[in-house]
């Protein structure tokens, strides 16, 4: 972010395990927010954290996005192409390609079909997926974000939660690039993303994991705990207990920064989960 915001107690609120329903026990103190772990199933997440309305303040900031790996695509304003040597947009292009050739490994063939993306910031992913020959749509928090791949891209994006997008189910693919650390209810968010997937469909996220070695070794220093917008942290075990609670099953993890689809990410992954039969 550009402007960096004061955040004091009174924007902050405190949660519980969205899989157990009880307090976490303290992990790391960042007044005003604190990083916790569920007693029960392990989970680690932020409470306090921030409240809605304060987290809908962050995600329309239009420096939200500037910065970081989407700077290169909005710099100098929606009209202005994304700068190709940009060193951020050179690794959004590898993961684009990697997540879209990963997509059809896992599907055992081509593109086609429908394709919804929650979360899809400018609408990067979604252009190249449309173009590679999905019919594609997507769900954007931001009204920045929403805006730019409407109006600059003409891409179907809806702006705001996933669980009021008028979306119609029996969706061929549904991802979510670094979002589910991000959203209020995990559970919630899983559970709908199974009643829009098709029964033979297939679910794709990425997310950092608090199992990583850059997680373990650098303790409160670790560059993604971020805990004003990352509110979950899973493992590949808890990510595998909560996928199976919303009815999906993570058939498989990538952890490997050599890997394209999660290049250079040594602190992230990339899942695949299936829907489980009803
Ligand atoms: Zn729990």
């Amino acid at each position: 972010m550009t402007a960096p915001v004061t955040w004091t107690s009174e924007d902050t609120e405190e949660v519980d395990c969205c899989l157990c329903g009880v307090r976490g026990r303290p992990v790391h103190d960042l007044a005003p927010f604190a990083v916790v772990r569920c007693p029960r199933c392990g989970l680690v997440f932020v409470s306090p954290r921030l409240r809605p309305e304060a987290l809908q303040r962050l995600y329309d900031d239009v420096g939200y996005f500037e910065g970081g790996v989407y700077g290169g695509a909005v710099e100098g304003g929606a009209a202005q192409e994304p700068r190709r040597l940009d060193p951020a947009m050179l690794l959004q292009r590898t993961w684009t390609a990697g997540r879209l050739a990963l997509l059809d490994r896992v599907r055992g063939r081509g593109p086609g079909g429908r394709l919804l993306e929650v979360g899809a910031g400018y609408g990067l992913f979604l252009d190249a997926a449309r173009r590679a020959g999905w019919e594609a749509s997507g769900v954007e928090l931001s009204r920045t974000g929403a805006r730019h791949a409407r109006e600059v891209l003409g891409l179907d994006v809806f702006c705001g939660q996933l669980a009021d997008a008028p979306l119609r189910p029996g969706f061929d693919v549904v991802c979510a690039w670094d979002t589910v650390e991000h959203v209020p209810d995990p559970l919630e968010f899983w559970r709908t993303a199974r009643s829009l997937v098709a029964d033979d469909g297939v679910v794709l996220f990425s997310t950092p994991y608090v199992s990583s070695l850059p997680a373990r070794l650098l303790g409160t220093r670790w560059w993604t705990l971020k805990p004003a917008e990352h509110i979950w942290h899973f493992t590949p075990r808890t990510h595998a207990v909560l996928l199976a609670r919303a009815g999906l099953a993570l058939t498989r993890v990538v952890h490997s920064p050599l890997a394209a689809a999660n290049a250079g990410r040594l602190d992230s992954l990339v899942g695949v989960a299936r829907p489980v039969p009803r």
